[in-house]
């Protein structure tokens, strides 16, 4: 008979990169009660999430796809899907193809995937700064060495940047976290060096169609299209139906040359086995219908005054203490302090207590040193809202300031 021994208590041997993440995306996604106000998260307006059509899509979605709908499908999306975001993608110049498109789970799984075909550990990633978050989280895994992509760099500089990267990730359309839009010749000159070099783009656009002021600027994958009868060129497009219709939904894409598609399948093929086909079938019906299309006029109006709500309230209270540039479009105001002396990570718990959370500087610097810069959003919020989460913020921002260091 064996002796009863006591139980070694489980103690999980866990990996490495998890001591250098953080807990602030949780945050960024939490709904708050009226005690907080949320100016942290990328998050759309709910009231404006087309439910009567989704309910209706899914209808059809159900009668049109039946098993289909709830059936293990294609790790690279169902077909209908694939031939939707090709034909959206597709312009006089350049014919896109199902083959050139992988539906995943949300775009963040897309920037996963990239990590795991194209970085070995150490590798280089030559990334916008600052970058966003969910990027850095995607790759912490592959512990990755981070570059500064440089736009205004010059020509020979730009292309050894990129050959001595595995790829670069940008983000021109009013980017995560700074709102910044990127000029069409700066993409042109990245695009030519890319070209020049046999590099990769990584191009994330969930902002595209969020342009408050002037008019849309040309994507990379539209500028390096050639007209060629299948696309080969060096831009993988992110897309996502979470700014237009719902993040909920869960649904991305990545558009590329076929073989980065075979390649991005095997690495969905051990995450997932594919993305949910119900999600899949209500999207097919939603983009037929063009319910995105249909809802964007009341988005553009909405996120316009409150855009403008947050800058004037911005102005008004933090004008002393930072600087910043009212965005054109997107979801985001960024502000930097004048002070070197504020500091963000220790003004964001002074802040939560105060009702009010933001994003801070650092979660979008791969050495975290960025701590006097902050980020708020202006679509989840209505304008009063906005203007009582600043005033918030103010006052907490006098009381670190205060604080002994
Ligand atoms: N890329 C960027 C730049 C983003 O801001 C976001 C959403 N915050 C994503 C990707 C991920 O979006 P989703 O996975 O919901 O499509």
């Amino acid at each position: 008979m064996s002796t009863p021994t006591e139980p070694v208590k489980t103690q999980p041997r866990y990996a490495r990169w998890l001591a250098t993440t953080n807990v602030v995306t949780r945050h960024i996604v939490a709904t708050y009660g009226p005690d907080c106000i949320n100016l942290s998260g990328g998050l759309p307006a709910p009231e404006i999430y087309p439910l009567a059509a989704i309910e209706a899509a899914t209808q059809r979605a159900l009668a049109r796809f039946k098993h289909r709908a709830v059936s293990y499908g294609p790790v690279e999306g169902m077909k209908e899907l694939r031939m939707a975001i090709a034909a959206r993608a597709s312009t006089p110049r350049q014919r896109f193809g199902a083959e050139n498109v992988l539906i995943t789970t949300g775009s963040l799984q897309a920037l996963d995937l990239l990590g795991k075909i194209l970085v070995e550990p150490g590798e280089t990633i030559l990334a916008q700064f600052p970058t966003y978050l969910g990027a850095l989280d995607a790759w912490r895994p592959r512990t990755p060495t981070y570059r500064r992509l440089d736009w205004a760099a010059d020509p020979m500089s730009l292309g050894q940047a990129v050959s001595g990267a595995q790829f670069v990730y940008c983000v021109p359309n009013f980017s995560n976290p700074t709102g910044a839009l990127i000029a069409t010749e700066s993409r042109q000159r990245l695009l030519a060096a890319a070209q020049r070099a046999g590099g990769v783009l990584v191009e994330d656009d969930p902002y595209g169609a969020l342009f408050y002021d002037g008019v849309a600027l040309p994507s990379l994958l539209d500028l390096s299209s050639d007209g060629s009868e299948i696309y080969r060129g060096p831009v993988v497009h992110l897309g996502t139906l979470s700014k237009s219709i719902g993040p909920g939904l869960r649904i991305g894409w990545a558009i590329a040359e076929p073989k980065m598609i075979e390649m991005l399948s095997l690495a969905k093929q051990g995450a997932d086995i594919g993305t949910g086909t119900f999600a899949q079938g209500v999207a097919v019906e939603l983009l037929d219908a063009g319910i995105d299309r249909a809802v964007l006029p009341d988005m553009l109006a909405l996120y316009t005054r409150r855009r403008d709500a947050l800058v004037a309230a911005a102005g008004e209270h933090l004008g002393l203490r930072f600087d910043f540039t009212a965005p054109v479009g997107g979801m985001f105001l960024w502000l930097t302090a004048k002070d070197p002396a504020l500091d963000t990570d220790a003004l964001w718990p002074i802040a939560f207590a105060a009702g009010v959370s933001f994003c801070p500087g650092s979660v979008f610097d791969p050495t975290a040193r960025l701590k006097n810069a902050m980020r708020l959003n202006f679509t989840l919020n209505d304008e009063a809202q906005l203007v009582e989460g600043v005033r918030r913020l103010a006052r907490a921002v006098e009381r670190h300031l205060q604080a002994p260091a």
